[in-house]
């Protein structure tokens, strides 16, 4: 378990990485925010990264996350819905959580549109794009994107934000730029289509920087603030 000091010092230092990024792609840094992932570490972990100015939050896997959201409601935190999702766990996501950046499919958003709670705000949501081709990784292919969008766009109490990305593993700056180039073009292509969203997706702690370079409005960070997980995590 991470200590308070050392997650406000990690916390600190991305912050720093993220700024340097924005810098080299002349990018104004209140143009990227950044998205702690918390899963697998304790609600305290949480309230040490809020006490260092950490307000949004990322959670995997539901039980996990709602326990979280519940024990820390006083914060007023944001809380980002980042896992698969099955078809049967969509209500807790839409009556907790303020985004969701994995849909991959038509069914989980008329489920999270019909179960969203009418006294909230619109759940704000991403489509998880699964652009390297791999089949092991969840995600909607490139070339079904635009019709999803499409019908995602179409359903109440939901507002699509844009694309959402996890690319494989990539050991060279240039190798991790690709995929999120080809993101970006898609999310332009979304929006030449006239569905206006404003949100990449991309970048977590080992590529933060590639992300930033072409163009990521959030990035998703765990291990870099909170330290290594557990494998089961
Ligand atoms: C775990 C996770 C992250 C954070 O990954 P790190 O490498 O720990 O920064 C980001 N996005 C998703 C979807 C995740 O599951």
């Amino acid at each position: 378990m991470p200590s308070a000091p050392a997650i406000a010092k990690n916390l600190r230092e991305t912050r720093e990485l993220m700024d340097l990024a924005c810098q080299r792609a002349g990018r104004r840094p209140e143009s990227v925010r950044l998205l702690a992932v918390s899963k697998t570490f304790a609600a305290d972990d949480v309230a040490a990264a809020h006490a260092a100015g950490q307000t949004a939050f990322g959670e995997n896997y539901v039980q996990e996350g709602v326990a979280k959201v519940a024990a820390l409601a006083a914060l007023g935190l944001e809380w980002h819905f980042i896992g698969p999702i099955q078809s049967n766990k969509t209500r807790p996501i839409a009556e907790h959580f303020s985004w969701v950046h994995s849909i991959d499919r038509l069914k989980i958003a008329e489920r999270l549109s019909a179960q969203r709670p009418a006294h909230l705000p619109d759940l704000q949501v991403c489509l998880q794009v699964n652009i390297s081709g791999e089949t092991s990784k969840s995600g909607i292919e490139s070339a079904a994107i635009l019709r999803l969008a499409r019908e995602v766009a179409a359903l109440p109490r939901l507002r699509l934000r844009g694309l959402m990305t996890i690319p494989r593993p990539a050991a060279t700056l240039a190798e991790q730029r690709a995929p999120f180039r080809e993101l970006r073009l898609l999310l332009e292509a979304i929006n030449a289509a006239g569905i206006g969203c404003d949100t990449l997706s991309m970048g977590m702690s080992a590529d933060l920087e590639a992300a930033i370079l072409e163009g990521a409005t959030i990035v998703r960070v765990g291990t870099a603030i909170f330290g290594a997980r557990s494998a089961t995590g």
